[in-house]
């Protein structure tokens, strides 16, 4: 079986909005062991969405679309699926009245648009909608099931939940079961992965693995089906056992976790707590960790100071050594970083210092970044990166890099 899912809604192309509905069916299909092999966006344009039904008439078995089934001129999806479905168009009797009660309730006329929402297929499933005006519909045709949703969320899930599920359940003889799981590695770019990996990827079909790559880290995607989920498990379980010995040094977990909240549990464990002197970053830092549960336990504080009087003042800094390197020196990151553990009572402190830009400072380029490092009563290191990007871009980076420090 083969399903796909389709997206109607210009705001969905111009952006407007996320095609949240479009990831919510997918995770609900893969938790039956549905395979979804395709995602499609199209605006309200008849032509446009035709042709997106014509082709997903020609490679699936089910077929979810959300969206375009409201009042207005816009709202197209019925007409464009009539030309494969071939039906005719009748009003829901049921939705009909609900429609008409709306209006007499708000007192307001209704008009020929207004009862387009009641249109239905002559032989669907007829799926009636509690939360909203539009019902969703399934029509089998041609061996395939076409399954029509409203685009609002709320509306999709109640009836996805009260009448597509069940329904899917019923018609089809769902087996397998799909289960997947995300595994995270940071210091390690997407290529260098996929490159160690290559071989896994390209030859592996059961589990599937996809590389992901995001702000200074990379995920990695292992998706296994079996018949049941605790063979998928097993798989996954397996395959993560051979990644680990490829690439396990830059592992640092799976699904929900966050590198700050990795950082925050290896605090923990080892009982140190964390101090921090900020210039570039200006709290981000901090600001990660403490918006963690758990804080408490491993923050002393961060030491937040921009200009080169303030982190004499506040991070005390001796003039002497602003004077002969600069504040974006690498003298500088371990002389904030060594004073942020001694002032804050720290046991582990970081320091950031560099150039955000857009402008250039002390003839350093923009993304010019020190970071200074102390653990317990180890020597001081000081580690200089040149990040690429807007000044949003550069702070962040020095951030997640501050993190992967603290986790290697
Ligand atoms: P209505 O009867 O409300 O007009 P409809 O079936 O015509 O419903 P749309 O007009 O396409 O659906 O969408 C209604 C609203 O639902 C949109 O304004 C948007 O906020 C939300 N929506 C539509 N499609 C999606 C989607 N794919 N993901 C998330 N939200 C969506
Ligand atoms: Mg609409």
């Amino acid at each position: 079986m083969k399903a796909e899912v389709i997206a109607v809604g210009t705001e969905l192309l111009l952006g407007q909005i996320a095609n949240t509905n479009g990831q919510w069916i997918s995770k609900e299909f893969a938790s039956l062991g549905i395979p979804v092999y395709q995602h499609s966006v199209v605006g309200d344009n008849i032509k446009r969405v035709e042709d997106v039904f014509e082709a997903a008439h020609s490679r699936s078995d089910v077929i979810v679309i959300t969206g375009g089934l409201g009042p207005t001129e816009d709202d197209l999806t019925r007409e464009a699926a009539q030309k494969i479905i071939g039906q005719k168009l009748i009003e829901d009797q049921q939705a009909m009245e609900k429609i008409a009660l709306y209006y007499e309730k708000n007192k307001q006329t209704m008009t020929a648009n207004n009862r387009k929402q009641a249109l239905v297929f002559e032989e669907s499933i007829v799926l009636p909608n509690q939360e909203g005006m539009a019902p969703g519909q399934i029509v089998e045709h041609d061996g395939r099931a076409w399954i029509f949703l409203p685009g609002v969320p709320s509306e999709m899930k109640s009836l996805m939940n009260s009448g597509v599920l069940p329904y899917l359940q019923r018609s089809y003889k769902l087996q397998s079961d799909i289960v997947s799981e995300m595994m995270y590695f940071i210091g390690i770019g997407e290529s260098t992965l996929e490159n160690k990996l290559s071989a896994l990827i390209s030859h592996q079909t059961n589990p599937t693995l996809a590389p992901l790559a995001s702000e200074g880290e990379v995920g990695l995607r292992i998706t296994a089906t079996g018949e049941t989920g605790d063979e998928a498990r097993e798989k996954i379980a397996v395959m993560k056992e051979t990644i680990l010995q490829i690439v396990g040094s830059y592992y640092y977990g799976s699904d929900d976790v966050s590198i700050e909240a990795t950082v925050r549990d290896l605090l923990k464990k080892t009982g140190y707590r964390l101090g921090a002197a900020e210039s570039l970053t200006g709290g981000k830092f901090i600001e990660k960790l403490i918006s963690l549960p758990g804080a408490s336990t491993v923050t002393q504080g961060s030491l937040v100071a921009y200009t080169p009087l303030m982190k004499e003042k506040v991070i005390e800094v001796p003039a002497s050594l602003i004077k002969q390197h600069g504040t974006i020196s690498n003298e500088c990151a371990e002389t904030m970083a060594v004073n942020a553990k001694r002032i804050l009572e720290a046991d582990v402190a970081i320091s950031f210092t560099g150039v955000a830009g857009p402008e250039s400072s002390e003839g350093h380029e923009p993304g010019a970044v020190f970071i200074g490092l102390q653990i317990a009563d180890e020597r001081p290191s000081v580690y200089y990166f040149q990040f690429e990007g807007s000044r949003d871009k550069i702070r962040s980076r020095a951030v997640k890099k501050g993190y992967e420090l603290i986790f290697h």
